[in-house]
């Protein structure tokens, strides 16, 4: 652990300036920048500047580890011991359409592991699963370690918020970087995913890196080297980690938006839904059980409808009421194809920016 009030040689602007000339920073820099930016003694567009010197220069793979433990440091780590089934978990770097974790979740649950997900919101162009869950009224996503512990016991499982002791660094990391263009960096997603991932005391983890138009990685070259960089950083902290890389040129399934995702995973959960967001989990539900021992049969669970009772436990466990009416735009306005014919393509961008009315981000050119 960091301590905020040490001496340190380092100020904001000479971290900024270092990063700036492409020279490697030392742990204490990173150490004293990441405590001091979440302490408030950092001020925003200082640590703006930072963000953008990495998105610009990177970090060697010595200052990542050193970033990525400072981020932990500034929090608690949960302690899972008392949990009685292998904790697994999976978490996506971020897509149109992706509510894979919605059914992933129960899914899980139900081939006999326990899940403690911590859920994000809404990032630049892609969706959050925390503000998907928050269309059944009621659903409370803020849980205590303690309940946390309890639901995973009882129910199975959780899909919370990161609470404020969870790398409260990426809390304030996580929004500023939303807004100064400094979202799709490899270091920057590595450090944001995986600080809280460890800190959030998973035994086992899959990552779900996304690549192409509407992911922040749009080439295969750029997200297997954000893969392996975080599947370092899980095993060098003691996390069984793996990823994928799945497609996301087009939108995961049928649907995008909080609550039409929601309908769409009911869907899933009940044996239905499109095959594309169905053979996505079921690929990431047989990675999770090949790494936590679990011996299930993924696909046969979530074709006989099972699941859907599970989620509903798990909403209700979290205040929500699954059987509530989930609410619904106000207004609607069809778009209607002057001609018949084939969908034969669909850039998953243009409708991430749409859904989430983020106009500022399409390109005027
Ligand atoms: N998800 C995160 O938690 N952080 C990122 O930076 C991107 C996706």
């Amino acid at each position: 652990m960091t301590d905020p009030a040490a001496v340190s040689r380092w100020d904001a602007t000479s971290v900024i300036m270092h990063k700036r000339d492409k020279k490697e920073l030392p742990d204490e820099a990173i150490q004293w920048f990441i405590t001091n930016y979440t302490d408030g003694v950092v001020a925003d567009e200082q640590a703006a500047a930072l963000c953008m010197a990495v998105f610009l220069n990177g970090l060697t793979a010595a200052e990542l580890h050193t970033w990525t433990e400072a981020m932990i440091d500034t929090g608690d780590r949960t302690d899972l011991s008392s949990i009685i089934k292998p904790t697994v978990d999976k978490h996506s770097t971020g897509g149109v359409g992706d509510k894979v974790s919605l059914i992933l979740v129960p899914l899980m649950i139900a081939c006999g592991g326990a899940v403690p997900q911590l859920g994000g919101r809404g990032l630049g162009h892609t969706g959050g699963t925390i503000d998907k869950l928050q269309s059944h009224p009621g659903f409370d996503p803020f849980l205590s370690p303690e309940q946390l512990i309890e639901q995973c016991n009882t129910v199975g499982g959780v899909i919370a918020a990161a609470g404020a002791r969870i790398a409260p660094a990426d809390a304030k990391l996580y929004q500023l970087r939303d807004t100064t263009g400094t979202v799709a960096s490899i270091p920057l997603i590595a450090s944001s995913i995986m600080s809280k991932k460890i800190a959030g005391g998973t035994q086992n983890l899959v990552l779900d890196v996304k690549v192409g138009a509407g992911a922040f990685m749009t080439n295969v070259n750029d997200a297997t080297v954000l893969a392996e960089t975080m599947v370092q950083i899980g095993k060098d902290a003691g996390v069984n980690t793996s990823a994928l890389l799945t497609q996301m040129d087009v939108p995961l399934g049928r649907m995008v938006g909080n609550t039409l995702e929601v309908d769409e995973s009911i869907e899933v959960m009940e044996g239905g839904g499109p095959q594309d967001l169905i053979d996505i989990t079921v690929a990431l539900a047989d990675e999770i059980c090949r790494l936590a021992g679990l011996d299930a049969n993924p696909a046969q669970i979530l074709a006989s409808g099972s699941t859907l009772a599970i989620y509903n436990e798990m909403v209700r466990a979290q205040g929500g009421d699954p059987e509530a009416p989930l609410p619904r735009a106000q207004h609607t306005h069809d778009v209607l194809s002057p001609s018949s014919g084939w969908l034969t393509d669909m850039n998953a961008l243009t409708v991430g920016i749409v859904t989430e009315s983020d106009l500022d981000l399409l390109d005027p050119a």
